[in-house]
């Protein structure tokens, strides 16, 4: 097992879920995760409003199986466009349907996020649709179909690794897109494995839909993709009202305010709330350097919890394996 399959392993370990609500914000993810109120999370996007820099909100929480969690999933999101509104902040919302119920029933699910998109409606706010793993693709894009014929402020993810990208991107080609290279483990028989091919594709459908003529979101960390980016929209004259630079908060924070500076338009993806913990362990999986976080949190005397014993003792001794 490398450290990507371990810490997505991590991400779906129920128990250390659960423990991590209790806990609050430990093991470094208080860098990447904006607070667990929404209080908190506003104040964290009046602050990149201030720099220039726009917000995509995230209430945490996935694979969600109780319908009370779920319905209050919602409410919290309602909560959350409610104080977008009334703060006047710069920013939309990221949902994810296995939040709101997907996994309980789809009918559940779609009222759930029909609620939402309403209300998102009448602020005129965007509402886009993470997209999870590929279980959950083909449901996830029949709910915004179905959406769609009443809402407009919906808009999605194609994430690159999956070879039907390329098909879904022509079909959603009128969507406001976010495009990513992919954070689940997806079997071969699915998605792209090698790190050059998954590249290679993302670039294809950055400049697939940046020449399609609507808004495109291209979310990496990667400044090689980015630098690509720059040097094509200047070559095909692609106006910058037409694309945006996304990042997840906390990651290469001077890079998000330089692009602003220099122009672009940026949006940060803010996560807030208890439910860090699988959010927090796909970073590690993606970047296994954020390790030093982990590491650092966990020889922090506050940290010496149940949690950050186990999963300390984890990270560290998978460290000292691959030593050898
Ligand atoms: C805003 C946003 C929204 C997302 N939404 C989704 C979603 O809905 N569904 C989904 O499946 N995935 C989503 N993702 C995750 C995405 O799919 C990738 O897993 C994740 O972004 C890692 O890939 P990357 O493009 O950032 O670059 P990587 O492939 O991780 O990194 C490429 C290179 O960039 C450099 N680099 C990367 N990170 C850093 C860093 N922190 N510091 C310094 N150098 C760095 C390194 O040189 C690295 O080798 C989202 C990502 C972002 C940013």
């Amino acid at each position: 097992m490398n450290l990507k399959d371990f810490f997505i392993g991590m991400s779906q370990n129920q128990f250390l879920n659960t423990t991590a609500k209790k806990y609050g914000l430990k093991l470094g993810a208080q860098s990447v995760v904006a607070g667990t109120n929404i209080q908190d999370m506003i104040q964290s996007v009046k602050e990149l409003n201030n720099n220039g820099i726009s917000a995509t909100i995230d209430n945490l929480g996935e694979f969600v199986l109780e319908e009370s969690e779920a319905l209050k999933a919602k409410n919290q999101i309602l909560e959350v466009i409610e104080a977008i509104h009334t703060n006047n902040a710069d920013a939309h919302i990221s949902l994810k349907p296995t939040q709101l119920g997907l996994d309980i029933d789809y009918e559940f699910c779609k009222q759930n996020l029909k609620e939402i998109v309403s209300k998102a409606k009448e602020y005129d706010i965007f509402i886009n649709f993470d997209m999870e793993d590929y279980g959950h693709l083909k449901p996830s894009f029949d709910l915004i179909d179905e959406l769609s014929v009443d809402y407009d402020n919906i808009g999605t993810v194609i994430q690159a690794y999956f070879y039907e990208s390329v098909k879904n991107i022509e079909k959603y080609k009128d969507y406001r897109l976010r495009i990513v290279k992919g954070a689940y483990k997806e079997p071969e028989s699915v998605a792209f494995q090698d790190k050059k091919d998954i590249d290679q594709n993302f670039l294809k459908l950055i400049e697939y839909h940046l020449l399609s003529g609507k808004f495109t979101s291209i979310a990496t960390h990667d400044h090689r993709v980015i630098n690509h980016v720059k040097e094509f929209v200047k070559e095909n004259n692609i106006p910058l009202d037409k694309f945006e630079f996304q990042m997840l908060y906390g990651f290469r924070k001077d890079m998000q305010l330089d692009l602003a500076k220099e122009g672009y338009n940026f949006c940060t993806y803010v996560p807030f709330g208890d439910d860090w913990y699988g959010y927090y362990m796909r970073r590690l999986a993606e970047r296994p350097q954020n390790i030093n976080l982990v590491v650092k949190q966990v020889f922090n005397k506050k940290t010496n919890t149940v949690l950050g014993v186990a999963a300390g003792a984890f990270v560290l001794g998978r460290l000292t394996k691959k030593k050898k």
